[in-house]
């Protein structure tokens, strides 16, 4: 999900239980041309998970094919649940023939949409920027009818940003990847960047007597139940997309069909706890969409900083090829508990270069990529870098593997959290796999140097370091047989945090 980006106002949205494991039969409708490091990778699998995504493409998605008016009027009713049978419009144009004609007429009924002043709705014709905030806006009622406001509304909600230097880009030709993601955002908020906070109104599920209302991941009956939830039990309503609500429950985010809520709260004896329907959640890249893949045959690159001429920092009694070499290899028995294979750039106390590291990362047919280092300069704690704009495709992964990473090292050693940080450096830009580098600590500030000097703690961040790729392949690619090895480990998944 795209909303690792906003660790803001709106970071509390990410920790919810939402998950995208798919019905059984999405196995099949996986896009050949929409890699999991494709931009709209996550967008293209959450809608092809419903009818939103009619099925004209089979096996390919067409990111970068136009995207049609009609095409996003049938998307679009199909979000909000308007009727799609095929019709004679009103449009000249636009016949029962047209699959979209039903999407197209119902979407004129509600004032969705608009065709052209000579009777004609150009279906074939390419939707533009301003087209597609208008219709967003009007879909999920903005109720921004200009094309500035809806612009606007687009960019506050953290649904669209602007084409640069304060241009919203209104006659730009929509491609399909990017309409995916834009439609996305707007049906679920768990998608959107740099959002303002939402407003809730307080409502209650309202069924008859011991009935549960499913709580799903999106507005349709498609999308799989996460909860059960019963009579009587609050919820927070944020926004309706259709006849249905997107809302909070029990610490987690979905939705429900609107008729089954009311805004006082029905009398009930006994207001029954919510019952979890979902597996742990599995999310994220394209082996949990496939069902799970085993994580064997994938291989860890470590690579201890520095070595041999270049002993990187040193201070306090402490040099950093030194810790970097000895908590690296310390993570070879805890990789020998799964079926990873791991290889390290060196076992010794020798210099390989930097882009000599990376090609021999390339060459090992590396999965993962993780740079171990410690800090100097003074200050204190830990903290992971990824690149978020190098030649690495694998942004997104990156920077998942550096959230899931930081979180063990700071489990492991508790010091100050400094955070995951996007910075351009040799091992994280140039890798064609995802790639973080690692600080552990800071080598010339008494505290941490105690720590890195430790090897009771140094053993502690070796398995840290294996739990953190374990927690990337569980809650991020969401691999089937992950879960049960941390039992080896002492220790459970960690939740989801990108
Ligand atoms: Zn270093």
């Amino acid at each position: 999900m795209k909303k690792i980006a906003l660790l803001s106002a709106s970071s509390l949205l990410l920790l919810s239980l939402f998950s995208f494991q798919p019905r059984e039969a999405d196995a099949a409708a996986y896009f050949t041309d929409i890699p999991t490091h494709h931009r709209a990778f996550e967008e293209i699998t959450y809608l092809s998970q419903s009818n939103i995504l009619s099925n004209d493409y089979s096996s390919k998605f067409g990111p970068d094919e136009a995207m049609t008016r009609g095409h996003a009027a049938s998307m679009i009713g199909e979000a909000v649940q308007l009727s799609g049978t095929p019709t004679n419009s009103r449009f000249t144009d636009v016949t029962s023939t047209n699959p979209a004609s039903g999407y197209i007429e119902s979407s004129v009924a509600r004032g969705i949409i608009k065709g052209y002043s000579d009777g004609t709705f150009k279906p074939d014709k390419t939707l533009n920027r301003g087209e597609m905030a208008v219709l967003i806006s009007r879909a999920f009622g903005y109720n921004s009818n200009t094309t500035t406001a809806a612009a606007n509304e687009l960019i506050t909600k953290g649904i669209s940003k602007g084409v640069g230097k304060g241009n919203f880009g209104t006659s730009q030709l929509m491609k399909r990847g990017d309409f995916a993601i834009f439609l996305t955002r707007a049906i679920n908020a768990q998608f959107r960047e740099g959002a303002a906070p939402l407003q809730s109104t307080p409502m209650y599920v309202n069924v008859a007597g011991d009935d549960s209302l499913n709580f799903r991941t999106g507005p349709t009956t498609d999308y799989m139940a996460i909860k059960k939830i019963f009579k009587g039990y609050p919820v927070e309503v944020f926004y309706k997309v259709g006849d249905w609500v997107y809302m909070k429950a029990d610490n987690a985010y979905g939705f429900v069909h609107s008729a089954y809520l009311s805004s006082s709260q029905p009398s009930v004896s006994n207001v029954k706890d919510p019952v979890d329907l979902a597996p742990p959640p599995v999310i994220g890249g394209a082996p949990g969409i496939a069902g799970g893949a085993s994580i064997s045959g994938q291989t860890i690159i470590i690579d201890p900083g520095h070595g041999g001429k270049d002993g990187g920092s040193s201070a306090l009694g402490l040099q950093e090829k030194e810790i970097t070499l000895d908590v690296s290899l310390r993570t070879q028995k805890y990789f020998a508990k799964t079926p990873l294979k791991v290889s390290y750039t060196r076992t010794t106390d020798t210099f390989p270069s930097l882009p000599g590291r990376v090609s021999f990362a390339k060459q090992q047919k590396g999965n993962l990529f993780v740079s171990v280092h410690a800090n100097a300069g003074g200050g204190t704690g830990t903290e992971t870098y990824y690149y978020a704009a190098g030649t690495n495709p694998y942004e997104k992964e990156s920077k998942a593997l550096a959230i899931y990473m930081q979180k063990r090292m700071l489990e492991a050693w508790g010091l100050k959290d400094r955070g995951v940080k996007n910075k351009s450096l040799h091992v994280t830009r140039e890798n064609s796999m995802p790639a973080v580098l690692l600080e552990l600590g800071f080598i010339d500030t008494t505290k941490d140097n105690s720590y890195l000097k430790s090897p009771v703690y140094r053993e502690a961040m070796a398995k840290a370091i294996v739990l953190g790729t374990l927690d990337y392949y569980y809650n991020y690619e969401g691999r089937k047989d992950v879960q049960s090895l941390y039992a080896e480990f002492g220790t459970s998944p960690s939740p989801r945090y990108h």
